[in-house]
């Protein structure tokens, strides 16, 4: 008896089981934290994922907070969405 091969139905979207996918609590991260407050230093991270960066909370300086449109522009680009990239399971 041959095999039944079930199409798996063509999805755009790629969700990896246990990625974050919060859209509540956002925060801007910033990915280096001496690269300035520029949109290409933004990372869209929810407040759980954000305190779980490894330079969150580090004593010392602290970078200066996002512009309100590079936020925006952030958001926007992340689709008002986690982009936390932890996929092995998340925090
Ligand atoms: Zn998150
Ligand atoms: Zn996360």
């Amino acid at each position: 008896m041959p095999k039944i091969q079930r199409r798996v139905s063509r999805k755009t979207k790629q969700i990896v089981m246990g990625q974050c996918t919060r859209t509540t609590n956002l925060e801007i991260h910033h990915i280096k934290r001496d690269g300035g407050n520029d949109i290409s230093n933004a990372q869209v991270l929810c407040q759980k994922c954000h305190s779980a960066t490894h330079t969150y909370g580090e004593p010392g300086h602290s970078p200066l907070d996002f512009p309100a449109d590079v936020k925006k522009k952030a958001l926007e680009n992340a689709g008002n969405q986690c982009q936390c990239t932890s996929y092995r399971g998340c925090h």
